[in-house]
């Protein structure tokens, strides 16, 4: 009998790998901005058309790829951010999977454009679904624009799949908003269709607050801040009168990475105690710092997951912080605009 294992060629098992890491439009944009983030960007721009369907781009200010390393950066494993299996509990990019722009190349039309601040020219890379059609020399900023045009365009089922423009755009703004909250002394902006949506400069947390949801949020924040041995707490929790009926405005951050915790979520409930009119949510924006160490980050691929060695005692630190930003909304100014 003759033997039947073979492995799949690269572009099948990069659209598989997408499958995981691109599910929607937003994933690309998060994925995309993160690596922005992580080349040391300073502006990072946001254009969407369609709400990202036929278009999205991101452009920054970073420090670029060589020629060779933006070949380079569309082979899955690829990475410039790990190097040995240690390195993975030392992390303080937001990437390292190395999976992100090969999976988005399998599945979309791509074109890169980067150029270091030291080469004179720039390289253009046009990529269509996992298939290089071309690179060349081209003249452009330093930095780093990467446009992805007609996601899905070779996966019918999954383009059907996605949702209206409304709901689309409203992921796409929800990771906008979680990546600009945690990086404030970054300038962003969001331009879908012909509209500025966010037009972001650098500043303080509490700026930045205010430019993404409003001035109504200025007198409701309480200032947090705890720190101990193994962890620091930073950031806003909003007064409890200004809770809302509905989710959507709980942000919590673990070494500026936005992650889901329904357990340090339940911490922040529990500061409030009584004070919350029923079924109600505060809002807030908290960050975390811990040394990467007591950390694992690769539970999953959007690593929106992680995982504490120490979860109860983080679960303490995050509650009492959080207690006391409540107890003392009343004796503080609202907000510290020098915090
Ligand atoms: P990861 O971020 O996990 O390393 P990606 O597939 O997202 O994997 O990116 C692969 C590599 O491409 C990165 O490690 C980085 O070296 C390079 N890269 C991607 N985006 C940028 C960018 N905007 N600026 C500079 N380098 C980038
Ligand atoms: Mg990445």
């Amino acid at each position: 009998m003759s033997d039947i294992i073979q492995l799949l060629p690269d572009s099948i098992a990069n659209q598989i790998a997408a499958g995981e890491v691109v599910q929607r439009p937003a994933s690309a944009v998060k994925e995309l901005m993160e690596n922005s983030i992580d080349a040391g960007g300073k502006n990072i721009r946001l254009i969407v058309k369609d709400a990202g369907k036929t278009l999205l781009q991101v452009i920054d200010d970073g420090m670029g790829m060589s020629p060779t390393d933006a070949r380079m950066s569309l082979e899955r494993h690829a990475t410039s951010k790990i190097r040995k299996a240690e390195d993975l509990f030392e992390l303080y990019t937001m990437g390292f999977r190395g999976e992100a722009l090969a999976s988005i190349a399998a599945v979309a039309q791509m074109e890169l454009r980067t150029r270091k601040e030291s080469d004179e020219l720039g390289t253009c890379i046009v990529v269509e679904g996992s298939d290089i059609k071309r690179q060349e020399p081209v003249a452009c900023d330093k930095g780093t624009s990467i446009s992805v045009k007609n996601l899905f365009f070779n996966i019918p089922a999954r383009r059907n799949f996605l949702k209206s423009n409304p709901v689309e755009l409203k992921h796409i703004i929800d990771e906008f908003q979680r990546l600009s909250l945690a990086h404030p002394d970054l300038s962003f902006s969001m331009v879908q269709g012909d509209e500025l949506v966010y037009d972001l400069p650098e500043g303080k947390l509490s700026q930045r607050i205010i430019n993404l949801f409003g001035k109504a949020y200025q007198e409701q924040l309480a200032a947090c801040q705890e720190e101990t041995n193994m962890i620091k707490v930073t950031g806003y929790v909003g007064k409890p009168d200004f809770a809302r009926k509905t989710r959507g405005e709980q942000f919590l951050f673990v070494n500026k990475r936005f992650i889901r915790s329904n357990y340090l979520h339940h911490a922040i409930m529990s500061a409030y105690e009584g004070l919350l009119p029923e079924n109600s949510f505060p809002f807030y924006v908290l960050f975390i710092d811990i040394d990467p160490k007591h950390i694992d980050v690769n539970v999953h691929p959007t690593k929106t997951e992680i995982k504490f060695d120490d979860e109860r005692a983080v679960y303490a630190v995050v509650r009492s912080a959080a207690r006391q930003a409540i107890g003392s909304h009343n004796l503080t100014p609202a907000l510290d605009f020098n915090a």
